[in-house]
C-alpha cells in the first residue's frame, strides 16, 4: 500500500494507545472531582494545555479540548456571533471555507447573520484591501481558514488579522487543521484557532481544540454540567489532552526537520511529473500538498490507483463525490481542469522507496488511462 493522503487522515502514533492507556491507568479520576486523585487529574490537565500553548507560543491564550475540527469550528463561529450580536450581526468568510465553517455559517445565516464572502487574487489569497473595505462597523467576525485542504494554499493570517483589528472590534476565527503542527504560521493576530489531531498523527478522530485569547467571549453551545472551561462542559478527558500534547509538542519540535523531509519530496514530485507534457501543477507553495490535473478524469485516475493500493484524493473528503474540485475550479475558472484534479498530500512518514514505487505505477497507469 502506498498512502499519499495525509491531509485526510493520518493513523496513530503508536505512542497515542500507550499514553491514553497509561493516563487511564494513572489516573483513575474525574478532573472535577474535588478528592486529592480528582485535584491531580485536574493539575496533570492543565499541564498539558500550557505544554500545549507553549509548544505553539500562544502562553497568552487559553484552549479548549474538543471532538475535532469540526465541534471547534461550530463552537467558534456560533458562540462568537451569538455573544456579539447585540454590536452585529456581520460576518466575513474566505470563498473556500471547510464544509464544518460553511455548513455553521448557513446556519447563522438562517437566524439572521448577514454573511459576506472575501474575493481571493488570482493566487487564491484573501485581497486584504477588499476585507478592509468590507469591514463594518457592524462586523462582529471574520473567518478565513489557514490552509485550503485541496489546493494547499497558505492565506497571510497576520497580515489578515492585522487588518481586522486596526479597522474594528471584530474577532478573527482561523481554521488551521490543515496547518497546525505541520507549517509555522504567525497565529497571534487570531483570536480563535481551530486545530485537529488526527491530521498530526493523533487519536484515529475525536480529538481537537479550539485555541482562543482571553478577550474572545463565546457563547457556551452545551447547557448544563461543567468542566475545566466554561465553553464546554463534560467530564475532562484527561487521556484525549495528553495525546493532543503529545501530537502538538512533537510537531512543534520536530517542525523544521519535517518541512525540509516534506519539500524534498516534493520537490522529486515536481520534476517526476513535469515530464508529462499533459499534466499541469495546478499548486505547488505548501510542501505538504501538490495539486495537479492530467488530461483524464481525476476520479477515475485516484480509482485506478486505488485498486492497486494507492490512496490519494480529487478534494477533501468531506466534499460530496460528486462535486467537481471546488478550489481548483475557483483558482483556475476551467471546468475540465478541475475535474481532471487530484491532489497529493504528503507527510514526513512518506519514504523515498514509496515515492519511486508511486511514479513507476503512475505512469503505467496514466498512460494507460490516456489510450482507453
Ligand atoms: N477543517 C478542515 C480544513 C479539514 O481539513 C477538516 C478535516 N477534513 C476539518 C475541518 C474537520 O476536521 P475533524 O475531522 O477533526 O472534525
Amino acid at each position: 500500500m502506498i498512502y499519499l493522503d495525509y491531509a485526510a487522515h493520518t493513523a496513530p502514533d503508536p505512542e497515542i494507545f500507550e499514553i491514553m492507556d497509561r493516563t487511564a491507568r494513572e489516573f483513575p479520576a474525574n478532573p472535577n472531582a474535588h478528592h486529592a486523585l480528582g485535584k491531580a487529574a485536574r493539575t496533570a490537565y492543565e499541564a498539558c494545555i500550557r505544554n500545549i500553548l507553549d509548544a505553539c507560543r500562544l502562553e497568552t491564550y487559553e484552549l479548549i479540548l474538543t471532538s475535532g475540527a469540526t465541534e471547534s469550528n461550530n463552537l467558534a463561529l456560533k458562540g462568537a456571533a451569538k455573544m456579539n450580536a447585540g454590536f452585529g450581526r456581520h460576518i466575513l468568510t474566505g470563498p473556500l471555507e471547510h464544509s464544518s465553517v460553511t455548513g455553521t455559517l448557513a446556519t447563522l445565516a438562517a437566524e439572521g447573520f448577514e454573511v459576506e464572502t472575501l474575493p481571493v487574487d488570482e493566487a487564491g489569497k484573501i485581497d486584504l484591501d477588499a476585507l478592509r473595505n468590507m469591514l463594518r462597523p457592524d462586523t462582529i467576525l471574520v473567518t478565513v481558514g489557514a490552509v485550503n485542504s485541496e489546493t494547499g494554499i497558505i492565506q497571510n493570517l497576520k497580515a489578515i488579522g492585522k487588518t481586522v483589528h486596526e479597522n474594528g472590534d471584530a474577532l478573527f476565527h482561523t481554521d488551521a487543521t490543515q496547518a497546525f503542527g505541520k507549517l509555522n504560521l504567525y497565529y497571534r493576530q487570531c483570536d480563535l484557532i481551530t486545530l485537529s489531531a488526527h491530521k498530526i498523527f493523533g487519536p484515529t478522530a475525536g480529538a481537537g481544540a479550539l485555541i482562543k485569547h482571553p478577550d474572545a467571549l463565546l457563547k457556551r453551545e452545551m447547557d448544563g454540567g461543567i468542566s475545566m472551561t466554561p465553553y464546554r462542559s463534560a467530564t475532562p478527558d484527561l487521556g484525549m489532552m495528553r495525546a493532543l500534547e503529545h501530537c502538538v509538542v512533537s510537531h512543534y519540535e520536530s517542525m523544521e526537520k519535517n518541512f525540509f523531509t516534506v519539500r524534498r519530496h516534493l520537490a522529486k514530485l515536481t520534476d517526476f511529473f513535469r515530464q508529462f507534457p499533459t499534466i499541469q501543477i495546478n499548486t505547488r507553495e505548501n510542501p505538504y500538498l501538490i495539486n495537479l490535473s492530467t488530461a483524464v478524469d481525476g476520479e477515475r485516475l485516484t480509482a485506478d490507483l486505488a485498486r492497486q493500493e494507492i490512496y490519494l484524493s480529487t478534494k477533501s473528503a468531506c466534499v460530496a463525490s460528486a462535486v467537481i474540485p471546488p478550489a481548483v475550479y475557483a483558482l483556475t475558472g476551467d471546468k475540465k481542469r478541475a475535474k481532471n484534479s487530484f491532489r497529493l498530500s504528503l507527510s514526513p512518514r512518506t519514504t523515498d522507496q514509496e515515492l519511486l514505487r508511486f511514479m513507476r505505477r503512475f505512469t503505467k497507469t496514466y498512460k494507460r488511462l490516456l489510450h482507453e
